[in-house]
């Protein structure tokens, strides 16, 4: 069962993933942490790779392609891709690659969001400077304003990154990366949405659903 999971950051896919990989015995392959191993390790492939890396150059569609098939006979239980692919080319190629394994992309599955929902969960989340506790402005008060509930601490902290232009730059590179690629999966009738904006458990199960028994 070879699956591509796509969701842009805050829609909870690392999380869905690693469920995947311990309830399913699926591996992620995620492009990038593929190329640093191989690189680190010196395999034939990542020596290429570090070549090309060294003299300013984007690792090439026949380097990644290479890994990803290096990679794809460690996932017999089905692999999971991550970031990968980008482009229609890549997309062809991964085609071929799963063709040659008589495996085949059963799914991409997309955990959408609300792109205003998201920057509402994300802006307003902050914590207690000292024992950590979370809360969000809108969906979880300490219930003295000011105290937090579970150290009576008075400092409160909120992550730089959580702002809304952050979340805003954010969602635009992710649907750049993925316009290229949702038409082709359309057309094949391979995509599905999951509501990236559900609990944890309910995402869970929507995807268990759609992947089966
Ligand atoms: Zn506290």
């Amino acid at each position: 069962m070879d699956i591509i999971l796509l969701g842009p950051p805050g829609a909870g896919k690392g999380t869905q993933a690693a469920r995947l990989q311990q309830t399913r015995g699926m591996v992620q392959l995620s492009t990038g942490d593929m190329l640093r191993a191989a690189v680190a390790k010196g395999s034939p492939v990542g020596l290429k790779a570090k070549a090309v890396m060294a003299a300013g150059e984007l690792v090439s569609d026949a380097i990644v392609s290479a890994l990803i098939g290096e990679h794809l006979d460690e996932a017999a239980n089905g692999a999971i891709f991550d970031g990968y692919p980008r482009t229609q080319h890549q997309a062809e190629a991964l085609e071929v690659l799963l063709a040659d394994r008589d495996r085949k992309l059963e799914h991409v599955i997309e955990l959408a969001v609300d792109e205003e929902a998201l920057v509402e969960r994300i802006t307003g989340r902050f914590s207690c400077a000292q024992c950590g506790a979370s809360y969000h402005d809108r969906f979880h008060r300490p219930a003295a304003d000011g105290t937090c509930d579970v150290c009576g601490a008075h400092e409160f902290k909120r992550r730089p990154d959580d702002n809304e232009a952050t979340v805003r730059t954010r969602m635009a590179e992710y649907r750049a990366k993925t316009a290229p690629i949702l038409p082709f999966y359309e057309e094949k009738g391979l995509v599905r949405r999951v509501d990236g904006m559900a609990d944890v458990d309910s995402v869970a199960k929507a995807i268990d659903v759609i992947l089966g028994g």
